[in-house]
């Protein structure tokens, strides 16, 4: 296939990647954030992000936040609350202009529950309609997916609806321009995550995607090395 066909898929490149320990880490010096400013970016990953997103890169985050179920022994209450976690993905998303949307799932290891946020920059969609219409479960706390899938990872739900949506969403802008089912490229979206934990890993193999661990992410010096690098990654044999 030439980059000349016409018939040639539209390759979109999806990164994915894990957020504490890897994209962020925190002011305190807890593992996961402990209020929504607690967080500061790697400047490394920053920098290197925000080349890729230049480069046509998509980038969404995907996090467990299982803080949002374990207990604090000293309160017996979650360690967050849903909003919080969510708040705290709207801070991560102001700090990385170049990361498009969060995935979070709230749901802790031994938990029976399986539910995922999707946070992205829609004010609107969120921080106003949403506890409108949700009012009965209390302001955004209710997830927005609760489908069955496995969405804390090592789970593969949230890489896989990343993938979804991201595949969904060009067809959509596609016909938003007015082009017609019949005439539109097909949507080929290539993903590789990124992580520090065998969770990240684990949960790459389970949606069949692509691994890179962040320590050799953050060993390129530059971003056309990266994304060289990352183009390898995508064109090796399973
Ligand atoms: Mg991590």
């Amino acid at each position: 296939m030439s980059i000349t066909d016409p018939n040639a898929p539209l390759v979109v490149n999806l990164l994915l990647t894990d957020l504490d320990g890897t994209a962020r880490n925190t002011v305190s010096g807890q593992v996961c954030p402990t209020y929504p400013r607690d967080q500061v970016l790697v400047p490394k990953f920053d920098q290197l992000c925000q080349g890729l997103r230049e480069n046509n890169w998509t980038i969404a985050g995907v996090t467990n936040q299982g803080g949002c179920e374990s207990l604090n022994p000293k309160t017996q209450r979650p360690y967050k609350s849903h909003r919080q976690a969510v708040a705290e993905c709207r801070y991560f998303l102001k700090l990385a202009p170049w990361c498009d949307r969060v995935y979070v799932c709230p749901n802790g290891k031994m938990s029976d529950r399986d539910e995922v946020y999707v946070v992205n920059r829609w004010p609107g969609l969120w921080w106003r309609l949403w506890p409108a219409i949700h009012e009965h479960n209390g302001f955004g706390e209710h997830p927005y997916y609760q489908v069955s899938g496995k969405y804390r990872k090592p789970g593969s739900g949230m890489l896989e609806l990343a993938i979804r949506d991201q595949t969904e969403g060009e067809y959509s802008e596609a016909a938003s321009l007015g082009i017609k089912p019949k005439d539109m490229f097909e949507v080929q979206v290539r993903a590789v995550m990124v992580g520090d934990m065998e969770s990240d890993k684990v949960a790459a193999q389970n949606a069949g995607v692509k691994y890179v661990p962040v320590e050799d992410f953050l060993s390129y010096d530059n971003v056309d090395d990266l994304t060289l690098g990352l183009q390898q990654v995508l064109s090796e044999s399973a």
